[in-house]
């Protein structure tokens, strides 16, 4: 390909509404473009870029066994009321009217399209187990589009829904996904970890998530080095820290003027905060009730499992304000599970606690050596976040916690939409049976960002040779000089010859320039035509190590980007 026609447009600045290195790098180089928040299009070296990624996926999909479909964005509300997610889905669903008034969703996921077709089409255990995919286009109206393509509106998923006979089938399907993933996201290079996932909006019993490890990820992981435990920290379980187990004694009230914070009552009293509970109060929408959740005073609610444990969904759990706490009897910064007339939830540390201080319903007061069991009672599980150094549920050592971008995630549906949606094959008694699914989903646009992330330095991107959107670049320092323009000439055909995806900067421009642009778009070959052109002689730089120029026979460096390309997995 010639640079001068290949619509370059490479940024000097950094744009100002980019905050992370790939979505300032994806637009600096001009391989996408902003059209409003959250939505983006693919310039033609982006697209390059994508369509190899979703070709290495749909490579190990196809090898999996599963079958590759395209369905439309355009999904009717009809399905969606079949499953109940049309009321449970909340503002992130794009819903529109046609001109009849019938009603409908852009598709942010595709289970009830997916269960829909199998119903229609597969009645017999002999079709099962079945795998089907696709790469396709979602809408999620995000509360906060943000990061360029990590999370935008409208973004390319790879989703692919299992059916299987039974839970065996579905735990063998389950496994073949988790390593089909896992392969993929080896031959990107990426460095990441599957961790145990809360299941969310989408259903079912058991997930797991991919995660590239990267600092600007939005998700945080607790992992164990010992055993191998990771999970993401919603979903994270830790060992009770018991801090104090000596005597029973009696309650006593003390009076906290104006202490409403764990750090102010701690410090007053000068007692450490694991001595103190948190009572946070909430509103939940669905059951329209109010909970309080009673965490240990050093300890942050984890607001999912909260979420589960009321059967609730993320749209549907609030704060409840400083007038409804009022009104339920209490006062904001004084709040405490006795006599509070609400459900009540428990974290099981403070179970295990003895003589807590908690919050007295009373302005100005606090209620000390409170026992629960003694003194109040609620709903226990686990209601706190994991935190570094808290023990491994599993084998009991340290925690460590690092932060990942969620490139993927596998989800155990069981029959959630097969029951909701009537999707059953006959047994050998002759009766309808559910299918028993699964549904497993790759970003592949937040992996194309992800791969940034983890590849580019201070010039720029740094693409792993698979997905680059060229393999080399040959650079004439002055194409109008006939011999390096000859050899420049010679190097593009024999490179060109034996596949290799290459560019010829033919553009009248200064060659530091010109070196900018390719070492910002992050192609990983290098060929300079400078002076020495009429003996053969190049220069060769690998993108990866920037700062290494060597010069060679231009045979020399053809050979080597040949058989680099070969060599490509
Ligand atoms: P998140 O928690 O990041 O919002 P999710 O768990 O809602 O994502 P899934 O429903 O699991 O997402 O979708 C499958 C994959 O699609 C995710 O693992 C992620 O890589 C990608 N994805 C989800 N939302 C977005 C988005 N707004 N922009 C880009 N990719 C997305
Ligand atoms: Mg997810």
């Amino acid at each position: 390909m010639l640079a001068s026609k290949m619509l370059l447009s490479t940024l000097k600045d950094v744009p100002q509404e980019a905050k992370i290195p790939s979505h300032i790098l994806l637009l600096r180089s001009g391989m996408i473009k902003q059209e409003v928040s959250g939505v983006f299009l693919y310039m033609p070296l982006g697209l390059r870029v994508l369509k190899k990624i979703e070709n290495i996926i749909r490579e190990e999909m196809d090898n999996s066994g599963s079958l590759e479909i395209l369905c439309s964005a355009i999904q009717p509300k009809e399905l969606w009321e079949e499953s109940g997610r049309w009321q449970k889905y909340g503002p992130e669903l794009m819903r529109f009217k046609d001109r009849h008034e019938r009603e409908f969703c852009l598709g942010p996921t595709h289970e009830e399209v997916f269960t829909s077709v199998v119903r229609d089409l597969v009645k017999s255990s002999k079709s099962l187990p079945l795998n089907i995919y696709q790469i396709q286009t979602k809408y999620r109206d995000e509360l906060r589009p943000r990061f360029g393509l990590m999370r935008s509106r409208e973004f390319i998923m790879k989703d692919a829904y299992s059916f299987d006979k039974d839970e065996a089938g579905l735990d063998a399907s389950y496994k073949v996904m988790y390593d089909t993933y896992s392969k993929i996201f080896t031959r990107f290079g990426l460095n990441f970890r599957a961790v145990l996932a809360d299941t969310g909006a989408i259903g079912g019993n058991s997930s797991h998530q991919f995660m590239a490890l990267s600092e600007v990820g939005e998700s945080d992981i607790a992992y164990c080095t010992s055993c191998g435990y990771a999970a993401d920290l919603e979903k994270a379980e830790s060992k009770c820290d018991i801090y104090e187990i000596g005597e029973e004694k009696n309650i006593e009230e003390i009076y906290t003027p104006n202490m409403k914070t764990i750090e102010e009552v701690s410090s007053y009293l000068k007692i450490s905060p694991k001595k103190l509970a948190k009572t946070i109060i909430y509103y939940e929408n669905i059951n329209k009730e109010y909970v309080a959740v009673v965490v240990r005073g050093d300890r942050e609610i984890n607001e999912i499992k909260v979420i589960n444990a009321l059967n609730s969904t993320e749209n549907d759990l609030r704060l409840a304000t400083d007038e409804e706490i009022y009104k339920l009897g209490s006062i904001h910064g004084f709040c405490g599970p006795l006599n509070l007339n609400i459900k009540i939830l428990v974290d099981e540390e403070i179970t295990l606690t003895k003589n807590i201080i908690v919050g007295s319903n009373k302005k100005d007061y606090h209620l000390a050596n409170v026992m629960y069991g003694r003194d109040f009672k609620g709903e226990v599980s686990c209601f706190r976040k994991a935190e570094a150094d808290d023990l491994c549920p599993i084998c009991g050592k340290p925690l460590k916690l690092e932060r990942g971008i969620e490139v993927g995630q596998i989800f155990k549906l069981q029959t959630k939409y097969s029951k909701a949606m009537n999707c059953t094959y006959t047994n050998e008694e002759n009766k309808p049976v559910p299918m028993v699914m699964g549904c497993y989903g790759i970003g592949v646009s937040r992996t194309l960002a992800s791969i940034i992330e983890q590849n580019h330095d201070d010039s720029g991107i740094i693409w792993p040779l698979n997905v680059a959107p060229y393999h080399a670049v040959i650079v004439p320092i002055n194409y109008k000089d006939e011999e390096q323009k000859a050899l420049a000439n010679k190097i593009y055909e024999q490179l060109k010859a034996n596949h290799v995806e290459v560019i010829l900067d033919d553009r009248d421009a200064k060659a530091g320039f010109k070196f900018k642009d390719w070492e910002l778009i992050g192609i990983p070959y290098m060929i300079i035509c400078g002076r020495n052109s009429k003996d053969n002689i190049v220069e060769f730089k690998i993108r990866k190590d920037v700062l290494n120029k060597v010069e060679l026979d231009a045979s020399k460096a053809i050979d080597e980007i040949i058989k680099a390309v070969k060599e490509i997995k």
